[in-house]
């Protein structure tokens, strides 16, 4: 692979553990949600709610359908409630899916020290994720990171620009923040149907971080199953 100017990344799944965050979250909605149907006297397990709502978020980020607020009555209907909540309920279960999604994802442990190295070598940095459905969240969410600080650009696509991923104009804008043409930049991303596919289409190389099978998508130009296969991949391990 020739020199690239620029490495982008993705957030979730790609530098941090989405997964240790997701299964906190989903326990946490799974207990209210099952408190909630307790007092209508319906008797559904919070271990059943869960599996559906494993399942849901699955399918809705293939769907890239990211505002929580309308996942909540699709999960009742899917476990034979009355999919009609209030507002209020909504709202609170939208707020315990980030907080508690925020408090229990932490960086890969092999995160930081790559985006150092790569600092380190002269590569700009930047950071090309999407909102979080709920405008404010995703930057948020952001800000705690040590390493936000390394990043020569962020972009929150659906927010910084009018669609998420896959549509190219995210990448396109993190490239001419940077001063770049997109061929000089690299993307990481763990997911191929947006993120290699966008990628792709704005013109730049791309990197599939391969943490588990989707079964779709888009081939990358490499592939790797941790970043801190970065450097050898990238041809900078003399
Ligand atoms: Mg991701």
């Amino acid at each position: 692979m020739p020199r690239a100017k620029a490495i982008l990344f993705d957030l979730d799944e790609t530098l941090i553990d989405a997964q240790a965050g997701l299964k906190a979250t989903h326990h946490a909605v799974a207990r209210r949600l099952c408190q909630y149907l307790a007092r209508s006297g319906a008797k559904v397990s919070e271990e059943s709610i869960r599996a559906k709502l494993r399942a849901l978020d699955d399918r809705m980020n293939v769907t890239t359908k990211y505002n929580r607020d309308a996942w909540w009555p699709v999960l009742l209907g899917e476990i034979d409630a009355e999919p009609k909540i209030s507002r209020s309920l909504v709202k609170e279960l939208t707020r315990l899916y980030w907080a508690t999604y925020a408090g229990a994802s932490e960086p890969y442990p092999d995160a930081e020290p790559t985006l150092v190295y790569l600092k380190g070598k002269g590569y700009k940095l930047g950071l090309v994720t999407d909102t979080d459905g709920s405008k404010g969240w995703k930057k948020r969410r952001i800000k705690r990171f040590r390493f936000t600080g390394f990043f020569d650009t962020i972009v929150i696509g659906g927010e910084d620009t009018p669609h998420t991923k896959p549509d190219q104009e995210s990448f396109l804008l993190a490239a001419s923040n940077l001063g770049l043409r997109a061929s000089e930049c690299v993307f990481v991303g763990d997911k191929p149907f947006t993120d290699i596919k966008g990628a792709k289409a704005a013109g730049m190389r791309t990197i599939l971080l391969k943490r588990r099978d989707w079964g779709i998508g888009e081939r990358a130009d490499l592939t790797i199953s941790s970043l801190a296969e970065l450097p050898r991949v990238l041809g900078d391990t003399e």
